[in-house]
C-alpha cells in the first residue's frame, strides 16, 4: 500500500450506531470483518442481537412519533440530507478506501463509481423532498377530498455487501426523504462505510434515533429485524433464498410491507445484424466480468446468434484473459477477488460439478489472469462455458462469480425463449442494429431492466428491479418512494 492520503487506513467505527451514538452490543460480542483481497483483519465489529435491534427500532420509532424529522418541512428535511451528501462527498476518500478494503472492492471503483453515486443518488432524492404533490381527488360537489402519501414509519433496511454504501444509500435515499426511521442492518462482510454514514447523518443535522446502524448476523440481528412487531416495512437486497424468508417473517409477525431486491441470471442477447463487434465483446466482458460477476444484474448468459459465435466467443475470451487480479488499491487490478474465500471455495466446488455435466459445454480458465494476486486473497479465475445448453444447471443457477456461459440461437423467439427460461427476471442486454428488433425484443423480454446495446444500464431516473424470484419492489427513480409511504385519504363531507 502507497502512503498517499488517500490510502492511509481509515479510523474504523465498530460499535452499533443507534440513537445517534456509537454504543457496544448489549452483549459485548464481535466479529471480525476482513479485506477479502488480503485476508487480514480489518476491525472487530459490535455484533447486534435481538435486544439490540429492538433498542434500535424504539430509538427509530420514539423519533418518529417525536415528528422532527417524520413532520418536519419538506424543506428541511432537503437541507439535511443534501448536506449529508455534501459530507459524503468530503469524506469520499475515506470511505471509498473503506469499501475498498472492507468489500476487496477496487478503489478505481469505489472512488469513481461507489461513492460518487451514493452522494449523487441521495442529493437526487434530497431534491425531491419538496417538489411532491398529493392529489385532490375528482369527488361530487358536496365534498372534497384529498390524498396524502405518509411515512410508513420504522423502515428496516437490510443490505448486501458488494456495493455497502451504495446499497445503504438507495434504501436510506427514499425511505429518509419521505420522513420515515430506518434501522439498517449491513451485510457483516462489509459494516464498515456504513457504520461512518450514520455518524456523518448526525454530522448533517438528521435527528437522533432516525438512522439507526446494527451490524450484526443475518440469522440474529437481521431476522429480528425481519420479525420484529414495530417494524412497518422491510427494504431488503440480497439472495432470493433470504428474500423468502423475509416473507416469512412478515406472515409469522405483523404483516409488515417486504420489498425485494435479489438475485438474477440475466441474459446479453448479441444478434448477428451487430456492426461493432468489438464494442459488443467489450461490454459482454465488463458485463460479467466487473466486480468478478458480484453483481445481482451481471450479464452471466451470453447468448449469441450462430453466425457470429464463434468469432465472438473468441473476442470476448481474448478480453477476459487480459483480466488481472492484484492489489485491488492499484490502478492496473481489474479482476477484484471474491468476497471470501469460503464464497470462492463454494463456486470452484459448483464449477466442478457443472464441469462434469455433457450439457454446460466446453469449460475455458483464464488461471493467467490470478497468477500474480496475494495467495491469502479471494481470487478466482474467470471461466467460460462455451456452447451451454439453457437447460444446463450452469445456465440457470445464479454464480455470483467470475463465470460466464455462450449459449447460441438462430431465431429471434429462440433467443426470447432462452433469455426468459430461468427463476429469474431482474436485468437483461440486447445487442442490435436493427431498432425495430430492439423494441421488439424488449417487449417480449421478462426483465426489470432491458439494455440495448449497452449492459447493465442504471441511473437514479429509472427503477431497478425485477419480477419472479428475483423479487419486487422497485428502488431509483421517483417510484421507490412508494415503497416507504402509504395513501391517506381524507374526506370532507357536507360541504
Ligand atoms: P444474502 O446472504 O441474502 O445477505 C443479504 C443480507 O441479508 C445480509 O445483510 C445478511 O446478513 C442478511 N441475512 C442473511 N441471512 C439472513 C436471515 N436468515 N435472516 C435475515 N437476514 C439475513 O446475500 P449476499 O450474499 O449478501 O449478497 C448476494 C446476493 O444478493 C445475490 O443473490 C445477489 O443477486 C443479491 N443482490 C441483489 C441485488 C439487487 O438489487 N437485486 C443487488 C445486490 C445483490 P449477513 O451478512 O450477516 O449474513
Ligand atoms: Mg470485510
Amino acid at each position: 500500500m502507497n502512503s498517499s492520503p488517500a490510502t492511509s487506513i481509515p479510523d474504523f467505527r465498530t460499535d452499533l450506531y443507534i440513537n445517534g451514538a456509537f454504543v457496544p452490543a448489549e452483549n459485548d460480542e464481535r466479529f471480525t470483518t476482513t479485506n477479502p483481497a488480503t485476508g487480514q483483519q480489518l476491525a472487530e465489529v459490535a455484533s447486534g442481537t435481538a435486544t439490540d435491534i429492538d433498542r434500535a427500532v424504539i430509538s427509530g420509532r420514539t423519533a418518529f412519533e417525536s415528528g422532527s424529522w417524520s413532520r418536519a418541512a419538506p424543506a428541511h428535511r432537503k437541507t439535511v440530507l443534501a448536506r449529508l451528501a455534501d459530507l459524503v462527498e468530503t469524506n469520499a476518500d475515506e470511505l471509498a478506501l473503506t469499501d475498498a478494503l472492507d468489500g476487496g472492492k477496487l478503489l478505481s471503483e469505489t472512488s469513481t463509481i461507489d461513492v460518487p453515486g451514493a452522494a449523487a443518488f441521495l442529493r437526487w432524492y434530497a431534491e425531491a423532498a419538496d417538489k411532491l404533490y398529493g392529489e385532490v381527488a375528482p369527488t361530487a360537489d358536496d365534498s372534497f377530498a384529498y390524498v396524502t402519501a405518509e411515512p410508513l414509519g420504522v423502515v428496516g433496511a437490510v443490505i448486501p455487501w458488494n456495493y455497502p454504501l451504495e446499497m445503504a444509500i438507495w434504501k436510506l435515499g427514499p425511505a429518509l426523504t419521505t420522513g420515515n426511521s430506518v434501522v439498517l442492518k449491513p451485510a457483516s462482510e462489509t459494516p464498515l462505510s456504513v457504520l461512518r454514514l450514520g455518524e456523518l447523518a448526525t454530522e448533517a443535522g438528521l435527528p437522533d434515533g432516525v438512522l439507526n446502524v446494527v451490524p450484526g448476523g443475518g440469522r440474529t440481528a437481521g431476522k429480528a429485524l425481519g420479525l420484529h412487531s414495530d417494524v412497518d416495512v422491510i427494504a431488503f437486497t440480497g439472495s432470493t433464498e433470504v428474500g423468502k424468508r423475509f416473507l416469512a417473517y412478515s406472515s409469522e409477525s405483523n404483516m409488515k410491507q417486504i420489498w425485494l431486491e435479489a438475485g438474477g441470471k440475466s441474459a446479453n442477447v448479441v444478434f448477428d445484424d451487430v456492426e461493432d463487434l468489438d464494442a459488443a465483446a467489450d461490454m459482454a466482458a465488463q458485463g460479467i466480468f466487473f466486480q468478478s460477476g458480484q453483481v445481482c444484474s451481471a450479464n452471466s448468459r451470453l447468448v449469441v446468434h450462430e453466425n457470429i459465435a464463434e468469432k465472438f466467443t473468441a473476442k470476448v475470451i481474448e478480453r477476459a484473459a487480459a483480466l488481472r487480479a492484484g492489489d485491488t488499491l492499484d490502478d492496473k487490478t481489474t479482476l477484484p477477488p471474491l468476497i471470501s474465500r469460503g464464497a470462492r471455495d463454494s463456486i470452484q466446488q459448483m464449477i466442478e460439478r457443472f464441469a462434469q455435466d455433457p450439457k454446460s459445454g466446453e469449460q475455458w480458465i483464464g488461471e493467467e489472469c490470478i497468477q500474480d494476486a496475494d495467495p491469502e486473497g479471494a481470487f478466482m479465475a474467470p471461466v467460460i462455458f462455451k456452447g451451454a445448453a439453457p437447460e444446463a444447471e450452469v445456465c440457470q443457477q445464479e454464480i455470483f462469480g467470475p463465470v460466464l456461459t455462450i449459449t447460441t440461437f438462430s431465431t429471434e423467439d429462440e433467443a426470447v425463449q432462452i433469455a426468459n427460461s430461468t427463476r429469474y427476471a431482474l436485468a437483461a442486454s440486447v445487442w442490435t442494429d436493427d431498432l425495430r428488433r430492439a423494441h421488439r425484443m424488449s417487449r417480449k423480454l421478462r426483465a426489470g431492466t432491458v439494455s440495448v446495446n449497452t449492459v447493465d444500464a442504471l441511473d437514479v431516473t429509472v427503477p431497478f428491479g425485477g419480477s419472479k424470484e428475483s423479487g419486487f419492489g422497485n428502488d431509483l427513480s421517483l417510484h421507490a418512494l412508494e415503497k416507504f409511504t402509504t395513501l391517506k385519504t381524507t374526506w370532507i363531507a357536507d360541504l
